[in-house]
């Protein structure tokens, strides 16, 4: 058989899994293979504990923290001030979900203008208190472990949900619900085009998980006002983070000076074979996409029994790091 010249779109499904279940014989024998996972672990510890993220921070303006204003930076690394903080909050009518005053004032506009565009939004979420995000978390932990539950679900004190400027749109039907491929349905589309009009960003975009700490996420909005949700869509600043000037560099950039520029770079691995990069740590969570065999990954550091987290052409996600080299 060929098939490991052949590139993955050219597969179906069975083909690929075969290719999968074949794709070992290519890889060193087992010895090395242990040896080389080894040293990936090392390299992995040596890496995340050389990160300079704070003091890399020291000279960076300081983002606005004030929960009750609407340009509030909240994420896993500025938690929410208090952490148990509860905004003044105001019902979107029909639907039991509470958010800030003038988010809720700006939603009931952004539903309008939506409407005449025959487009029929529904809201699933809005603040979320400190207890009921502790829950929720509490839950995908008990179905998911920790490692992956941290990833879909923050901490309580740092959801944006908690501020009351967040919002979680979706389909009637719930087609798409809570999934990249929400983006793709006609209420994606529309909130993706006209959502900054109305004061709203798209919070978690695609690539940008190192950033923001969370994967690509189509239906969350967050609103920040007219304002400025419009000056973020007139600028280069695709996040919060990069708005405030507190995201790292992007891309290359991130490592540091002294590293050679080449493949050789600490962090960065080759898939040894037509490698799935997922959304978490486990063989059922969703495919990103397939990763072609002899293909450069970065890795960014976090690791979960045999899995480790890795980037590739903007995408990050989850890959077993038995076929990496
Ligand atoms: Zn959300």
């Amino acid at each position: 058989m060929s098939t490991r010249h052949q590139r993955p779109a050219a597969f179906g499904a069975a083909a690929f899994a075969l290719a999968m279940a074949i794709s070992p014989l290519a890889t060193p024998p087992a010895q090395a293979t242990s040896a080389a996972m080894h040293q990936v672990v090392q390299l992995e510890l040596a890496a995340s504990s050389a990160r300079p993220a704070t003091a890399a921070l020291a000279t960076k303006p300081k983002p606005p923290r004030d929960p009750a204003k609407s340009d509030v930076l909240v994420n896993k690394k500025y938690p929410l001030v208090p952490r148990q903080y509860v905004p003044r909050l105001t019902e979107i009518p029909g639907t039991g979900i509470r958010l800030q005053p003038p988010a809720a004032k700006a939603y009931k506009n952004l539903v309008a203008a939506a409407r005449r565009d025959g487009v029929n939004i529904r809201l699933t979420s809005g603040y979320r208190s400190y207890a009921v995000q502790k829950g929720l978390l509490e839950k995908y932990t008990r179905a998911y472990g920790s490692t992956y539950a941290r990833r879909i679900a923050a901490k309580p004190g740092s959801s944006e949900h908690q501020t009351g400027l967040a919002i979680d749109v979706g389909n009637h039907n719930r087609a798409c619900a809570l999934q990249a491929c929400f983006a793709t349905t006609k209420i994606g589309k529309w909130m993706a085009k006209n959502a900054p009009r109305h004061g709203f960003i798209l919070r978690y975009p695609k690539g940008m998980e190192s950033v923001t700490g969370y994967a690509y996420e189509p239906w969350h909005f967050r609103y920040v006002g007219t304002a400025q949700a419009k000056a973020m869509a007139g600028s280069t600043s695709k996040t919060l983070e990069h708005f405030y000037g507190v995201a790292p560099a992007p891309g290359p950039t991130a490592t540091k000076p002294s590293a050679p520029k080449s493949g050789t770079v600490k962090n960065t691995r080759k898939t040894t074979a037509n490698l799935n990069l997922r959304r978490g740590p486990s063989t059922g969570t969703t495919i990103i996409r397939t990763v072609p065999r002899g293909s450069a990954v970065r890795l960014t550091g976090k690791k979960s029994g045999s899995w480790v987290q890795g980037t590739h052409r903007g995408a990050t996600g989850w890959m077993s790091s038995r076929y990496l080299r």
